[in-house]
Formats: C-alpha cells, sequence, structure tokens
C-alpha cells in the first residue's frame, strides 16, 4: 500500500470506528444511503452529501445505496430521477444494484400504519390544516389533543381504510401518531404520518390515494435496508427523536441511528431546489444545466471535473456547525486539477490583424506546441503560422501606457513559439478602431531567441488567418452578483448579475481545437479555462464555455492570509 497522508478523522469517521471497534455494526458492514428527492436536479450541496455517503461506504468497505424518496408525487417527474443518477454516476459513485425507492415500501408502510392503529398509536384526525396548525402550539406553549384523540380503534381503521380507498377528500382526514401533544420537541406534537392525495405517483400510477409523510417514511426506508448510518444535514436534528420513535415501532427489527451534518453554503450562490427551479421556470438560466447554475448538470457543462469538486468537498471538511465556503476556494480547486490536466490552445477572443509585411506570401510554417507544460508525459501538436495573424486586440496599443510591454509602434515582442516581430505601423476603420496592425519579423529569431540574445518583454499569442477556426465562445461568470443573493434585497432575482454570460460571436482558434471533444479540458492561453458545450457545439458552429479564468484571488489571499 502507498503511503498516506494521515488526516484526522471526522466526526462521522470517529462515531464509525468506535461502532466497529465495539461491534456495534450488523456484519461489520457499514451501510449509508443517498437519499434525494426527485423534484429538482442536484446541486454542489448534494455533492457534499454524495462524497460523505459514498465515501463512508467506500472507506469502511460497506456500501450505499441510492435511495430516491418519492413521497410526494405532485413535485416529482422522472426527468429528475434520471438526472440525479446521471450526476452521481459522473462524481465516480455507483450504488451497485442498490437502488431503491421509497414508493417500493408503501405496502409495508400501509401495514405498519395499520398496525399502529391496532396498537392505539394512531389516529384518523380530522382538524383541518388550520386547526392543526392552531393546535400545535409553539415552541414555548404545548399543543392541545385534537377532539379525535380519543376516536376509538375500530373507527380509526375503518376511517383508514376509507381514506386508502379514495372515499374521502383530499384534507378531510390525516392519520397521526399519538406521541405527546405537550413535548417540547414540535415534531413530536402527534406528527402526520398519513394524507390524502389525489395524485398520479411516476412509480405507483393511480393505485395510492394517501401517501405517507416524510417523517415515517424515511426512517422506515433506512430500516428496511438496514442502513446502519443515516446522515443528513442538520436542520434533522430537531426531527431525530421522531426517526427514533419510527425506528422503534414495534414489529421492526433493525434500528438505524441518524446523524447530521453541517450543510454546504456557499457565498454567491443558492442552493436550494425550490429557487432555483424558480430560475428555470422564470427562463432567467437556458435550463438546470445552464453552466451558471449551481447544479451538478450545470458544473459538468461549465467544464469542472469531477475529480476538482471531489477534492472541494474534501477541502471543505465535514462539521457540525454552519459555515459559508468562500466561492473563490471553489474555483482554486477547479484551477489546480485543469492546470494539470487542460491542453493549451491559442484563442484570439477579440481579435485584430497582425500582417507581417516580410514574411513571404504563401510561406507555412509549423511550430510544435507542448499540450500542457505541466505534464511531463504530456504529447505535443503543430501549429501552422503565416504572414497574416490574428493577436487580441488588448496586444497593441496605439499610445502605450507605462509599463506597456506588448506591441506599440517601434515595439519588439515575441510571438509565441515563433519570431520576433517589431510593429511599423497601423491602419483604422472610420470610427478610428484599430483594424490592421503591420510588423516586420526577424528570420534570426525563430525559436525564440536571436544571435545577439537581446531580449523582448512582451509574448502573444495568435492564430494564423487562414488557418483559423471559428468558434463561439460563451463567458461565463457568477450567477449573482452578491455575495448572499438577497440578502439586502429581499429578493434574490434583484441581485442577478447581468454579465454572468458575454458572448464572443466569432473567436478565432488554433485549428488544432477541432479535435477537441465534449469532455475535454482546455486552456486558451491567456483566456482561461475552457470546454466544449456539451449541448450546442457542433463540427459546423463550435461552441466553447469558460469554466474559469486564470486569476486566482483564492491564492492570493492565501498568500495573504498566510495559509499554506
Ligand atoms: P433542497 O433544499 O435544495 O431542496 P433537499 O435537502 O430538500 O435540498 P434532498 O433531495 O432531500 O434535497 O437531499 C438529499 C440529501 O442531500 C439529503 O440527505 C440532504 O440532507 C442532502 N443535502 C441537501 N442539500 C445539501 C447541502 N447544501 N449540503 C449538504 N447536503 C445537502
Ligand atoms: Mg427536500
Amino acid at each position: 500500500m502507498e503511503l498516506e497522508e494521515k488526516k484526522p478523522l471526522n466526526f462521522l469517521e470517529k462515531i464509525i470506528e468506535d461502532d466497529l471497534k465495539n461491534n456495534r455494526v450488523p456484519n461489520n458492514e457499514i451501510v449509508t444511503r443517498f437519499p434525494p428527492e426527485p423534484n429538482g436536479y442536484l446541486h454542489i450541496g448534494h455533492i457534499k452529501s454524495i462524497c460523505l455517503n459514498f465515501g463512508l461506504a467506500q472507506k469502511y468497505g460497506g456500501r450505499c445505496h441510492l435511495r430516491l424518496d418519492d413521497t410526494n408525487p405532485t413535485k416529482e417527474d422522472v426527468e429528475y430521477i434520471e438526472s440525479i443518477k446521471e450526476d452521481i454516476k459522473w462524481l465516480g459513485f455507483d450504488w451497485g444494484n442498490h437502488e431503491y425507492y421509497a414508493s417500493d415500501y408503501y405496502e409495508q408502510l400501509f401495514e405498519i400504519a395499520v398496525q399502529l392503529i391496532k396498537d392505539g398509536k394512531a389516529y384518523v384526525d380530522s382538524l383541518t390544516p388550520e386547526q392543526m396548525r392552531e393546535y400545535r402550539g409553539t415552541l414555548t406553549e404545548p399543543g392541545k389533543n385534537s377532539p379525535d384523540r380519543d376516536r376509538s380503534i375500530e373507527e380509526n381503521l375503518k376511517l383508514f381504510l376509507e381514506m386508502k380507498d379514495g372515499k374521502h377528500p383530499e384534507g378531510k382526514y390525516t392519520l397521526r401518531a399519538k406521541i405527546d401533544m405537550a413535548s417540547p420537541n414540535i415534531n413530536m406534537r402527534d406528527p402526520a404520518l398519513y394524507r390524502i392525495k389525489f395524485a398520479t405517483h411516476p412509480r405507483t400510477g393511480d393505485k395510492w390515494c394517501i401517501y405517507p409523510m416524510y417523517d415515517f417514511t424515511h426512517p422506515i426506508s433506512d430500516a428496511i435496508e438496514n442502513i446502519t448510518h443515516s446522515i443528513c444535514t442538520l436542520e434533522f436534528e430537531d426531527h431525530r427523536p421522531a426517526y427514533d420513535w419510527a425506528t422503534e415501532i414495534d414489529g421492526i427489527e433493525h434500528a438505524p441511528h441518524q446523524y447530521e451534518f453541517a450543510r454546504l453554503n456557499i457565498n454567491y450562490m443558492l442552493m436550494s431546489k425550490r429557487r432555483l427551479l424558480n430560475l428555470v421556470n422564470l427562463k432567467l438560466v437556458e435550463g438546470w444545466d445552464d453552466p451558471r447554475m449551481p447544479t451538478v448538470s450545470g458544473v459538468r457543462r461549465r467544464g469542472y471535473s469531477p475529480e476538482s469538486m471531489r477534492d472541494f468537498i474534501d477541502r471543505v471538511g465535514v462539521a457540525k456547525t454552519e459555515g459559508v465556503v468562500d466561492y473563490s476556494l471553489m474555483e482554486f480547486c477547479v484551477r489546480e486539477d485543469l492546470n494539470k490536466r487542460a491542453t493549451r490552445i491559442m484563442a484570439i477572443l477579440d481579435p485584430i490583424k497582425l500582417i507581417i509585411d516580410n514574411y513571404p506570401e504563401d510561406k507555412e510554417e509549423f511550430f510544435e506546441a507542448i499540450d500542457n507544460p505541466e505534464d511531463p508525459n504530456s504529447k505535443t501538436h503543430m501549429i501552422p503560422f503565416s504572414k497574416e495573424v490574428y493577436i487580441e486586440r488588448e496586444d497593441f496599443m496605439e499610445v502605450p501606457p507605462r509599463k506597456y510591454h506588448r506591441l506599440y509602434p517601434g515595439n519588439e515582442i515575441r510571438l509565441k513559439y515563433t519570431y520576433y516581430v517589431t510593429a511599423t505601423s497601423f491602419e483604422k476603420d472610420e470610427n478610428g478602431k484599430v483594424t490592421v496592425v503591420h510588423c516586420t519579423y526577424d528570420p534570426e529569431s525563430r525559436g525564440g531567441t536571436t544571435p545577439d540574445k537581446r531580449k523582448v518583454r512582451g509574448t502573444s499569442h495568435w492564430v494564423s488567418v487562414k488557418h483559423a477556426a471559428s468558434a463561439e465562445v460563451r463567458l461565463y461568470d457568477k450567477l449573482f452578483k452578491s455575495e448572499y443573493p438577497g440578502k439586502d434585497t429581499g429578493n434574490y432575482l434583484d441581485d442577478l448579475n447581468p454579465e454572468s454570460l458575454v458572448v464572443v460571436e466569432d473567436a478565432k482558434i488554433e485549428p488544432y481545437i477541432k479535435e477537441a471533444k465534449v469532455g475535454d479540458y482546455l486552456q486558451f492561453i491567456r483566456n482561461g479555462y475552457f470546454c466544449v458545450d456539451n449541448k450546442d457545439s457542433s463540427p459546423d458552429h463550435l461552441v466553447f464555455n469558460r469554466t474559469v479564468t486564470l486569476r486566482d484571488s483564492w491564492a492570493k489571499m492565501k498568500k495573504k492570509m498566510g495559509i499554506k
């Protein structure tokens, strides 16, 4: 085995190791589950839960189930189920044949509910939702018993079966657990177990018109699947007594335990399916997989790698207190990863033409470029060069400011990989915009040095005009312009960044780009990291997305703060 860097155990690992050591785990097999509700696409927050659940199972040689928690038929959709599976696979995790659905347990849940009624532990309540809220009490005041709490077992059974048979309209009756209306924990004040809902379920169709509640379904699903460690986010802490109540119902043989960790929050981002759905429905983004969305399909389309996302989650760590992670830490992880793997390409996003007056008209030369200088085994590719090349508009100035080392009349620079050139003159259009720059090259400087070893300070990237590929390039930035969207404006929609997408219609790129495929990682030299758009790019119309800029604010911040 390779020597591994020893990292301190997080609190969940400590619990698991302790349970294993003390023989508290049946067959010594750790079983976790990732339980998304299929009511939207997965977001970066879910990645944390996925990495934890699958990661812990992997680390301790157990298994992790994928459980679709499909108990709310009105909001769920097969499209979501498919996307969830695709996203987990993309992240590099595998549930094997352990794919489960809460709806698979409807029959068993129903039997358990009937048993609870027979044992006098559940009753059918006819309070309206408003009345129920009223009777529930508050954090400081106990609740009151519903007048139906003492309904006879026979009557409860009869009504519950009628509910199941569709004899009663929605909202008329609710099945509730009989626990304690005076409990200091509101979740224990006779929580609802079943409600009537005349909705077609994506999997069970019209078979049921009563649906079990989350706090009843989730723990029992965990018990049925022999989950050992049921890991969820902190907002479920107050639900833990209800979880324990459900797993202690007579006849349930396995009692899993629930542990809570702090959810992932990132500044400048929203991580709530409901709000993300709202952005999609209002067409403020192109869809769930819009590269600006914090969804897994969004970051995939943006060009983030699964490795960088796992690294990010790893660096964030697991804690029991809420915090906000800096957006730039995520981008730092993305850059670190892309720096190691991205193929370097010359692309000009805002082209002006540079004509090398003393270069022969029909001559073509090819220069070898390393695909990735960070990779000792990197391949190389050839870049064609000719008399006319594109350079970035910002690389030429008629009147240079101080410390400007790129082209201006009389100044000499290096064209990357090729020759030294000196600007001689330029042309402008009727609006005074520079259209063409003329220069001469020094044939002796081929490959980047001259016999007299004179120095030039600037290097520009370039693309040969007659060999260039044209492409649409989409420059993405943060979707929200404020650190906590909606915090000051009261409405997150008011904090959308109007510059989150800038489209370059006709970028010029070296011809090697035509070999790039969806999923390749690219760096356009000096312009950032890019990828092929997985939806809109075609050989006839190349489309690239900017994954992240090259500037690294997190690295700078760390340096400033003295963090290693
Ligand atoms: P949302 O609030 O976005 O709708 P959710 O919690 O309702 O999220 P689920 O589909 O129920 O979404 O989540 C599946 C699992 O992912 C749950 O165990 C949940 O605790 C976890 N999870 C959701 N959001 C985050 C987050 N931001 N950080 C870590 N885990 C999360
Ligand atoms: Mg939810």
